[in-house]
């Protein structure tokens, strides 16, 4: 049998970039021999696995064909006879289809070099059509190669296309897509993710709520971007430039979308967004079934995004109520993931990405001041149940218009 590296680990030492996880591909072994060797078997039916000391991913070379909708209508065909080539051609794009011996030379039918010194992410073959998974890898791709000057190939582009018009982007399953949707929005440019599915028409059919924000304008005088879609771009640009959270990054592309319900007649102005967007929130948050913390942030800042950028006007009582529905006592954490986005929402406007955000600071100072009333003095006073709530309360209420006047001194 020989043994091959492939995938991200090639690819990624011919950029000169640190590899991580080294795949490899074996050809002209059976199962039985792999098993024989110590491999350990990854799943019943699927040829693929594990180095018995390293645990790197060991698959056995394959050739793949199309029997049905989605991704289970795949058969995967693995033999000794399967060649090094055939394995690669199923591959998704030709910087990924490079294999090395471990004298590290290269075996490149299809000229993943030449388009890794091109910039170019191409796909392999025609069967590239057969995983609608592939359009979401390419935009990942697309995202974190960016800033290296990598884009995706007109003719690659027009597949992705015809892919995301033929319907099969549906067959997807949530946990498929949420994978490499929330690796994208970890990258360093999440935004030409979101820009590469627009592009070729997947952003339509995944996200449409996303979709319906470009072409929306918003009133010049706080959005000189005008273009609700450009605005949400720049913000999730902001979030990684910020080093956020993948919550933040999810609550940053999700948090404006009641201004794509708006009527026309309303045009430039979205009142009660806030409002009207939380059902389309909730209902993208459930399609891809992100985690709970995730759902959790986007529909909180989609619903006070606004309070945020007002928090130096509220008045105190308007304070304690977007402290309270935080529950900021017990849940900090979840506060300052709030004002992260917040604050990427101020900084992703254009122009205005290096103005001060003054409304962070002031929140957190005013989470503090609510968080260090004390309990034990009301307990003393013989508080409890329902009125102790109430009590604290009223405590809660006083330290904040406290900290108003100071703040306002
Ligand atoms: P990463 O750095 O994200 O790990 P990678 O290219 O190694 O990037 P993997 O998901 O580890 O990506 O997959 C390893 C290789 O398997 C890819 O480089 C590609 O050749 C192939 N591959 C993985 N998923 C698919 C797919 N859905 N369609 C076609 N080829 C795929
Ligand atoms: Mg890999």
């Amino acid at each position: 049998m020989q043994i091959f590296k492939v995938g991200g680990a090639v690819r990624d030492r011919l950029l000169g970039l640190p590899v991580t996880d080294i795949d490899w591909v074996v050809v002209g072994a059976t199962a039985d021999e792999m098993l024989a060797k110590g491999y350990r078997p990854v799943g019943a039916d699927f040829p693929v696995f594990l180095h018995p000391k390293t645990g790197e991913e060991y698959a056995l070379a394959r050739t793949e064909r199309k029997s049905g909708r989605g991704y289970g209508g795949f058969t995967f065909h693995a033999s000794p006879e399967v060649t090094l080539e055939e394995d690669l051609i199923r591959r998704d794009l030709t910087i990924n289809a490079i294999a090395e011996d471990d004298l590290q030379n290269l075996t490149d039918p299809y000229h993943g070099q030449r388009d890794l010194e091109a910039r170019i992410l191409r796909h392999v073959s025609p069967a590239f059509a057969e995983d609608p998974l592939r359009v979401l890898r390419v935009a990942r791709f697309a995202a974190r190669y960016a800033s290296l000057g990598f884009a995706v190939a007109p003719e690659t582009l027009e597949l992705m296309r015809q892919l995301s018009e033929s319907g099969e982007l549906q067959a997807l399953t949530a946990e498929r897509s949420w994978k490499e949707i929330s690796r994208a929005l970890m990258e360093d440019q999440p935004q030409v993710f979101i820009q590469v599915l627009r592009d070729c028409g997947a952003l339509k059919v995944l996200m449409p709520e996303v979709d319906a924000l470009f072409g929306v304008p918003q009133p010049e005088a706080h959005h000189p971007e005008i273009d609700t879609g450009l605005h949400t771009l720049s913000v999730l640009e902001q979030s990684a430039l910020h080093k956020q959270p993948l919550t933040v990054r999810w609550a940053c592309l999700l948090h404006d979308l009641g201004k794509g319900l708006t009527p026309e007649e309303e045009w430039p102005r979205h009142i009660a967004h806030e409002h009207t967007g939380l059902k389309l929130i909730k209902a993208v948050n459930e399609r891809f079934k992100a985690p709970k913390d995730c759902q959790e942030l986007a529909l909180l800042v989609g619903k006070y995004h606004t309070h945020c950028h007002r928090a130096l006007e509220l008045k105190a009582s308007t304070l304690l109520e977007l402290l309270q529905s935080f529950d900021v006592y017990r849940r900090p954490q979840r506060f300052e993931e709030f004002i992260g986005a917040c604050e990427m929402d101020a900084r992703g406007r254009k122009g205005l990405e290096q103005r001060s955000y003054p409304q962070a600071d002031y929140l957190r100072g005013a989470a503090q001041a609510a968080r260090e009333v004390a309990v034990q003095p009301l307990l003393e006073k013989g508080f409890k149940g329902p009125e102790l709530g109430e009590a604290l309360k009223r405590e809660r209420l006083k330290a904040l218009k406290a900290y108003k006047d100071r703040a306002s001194a």
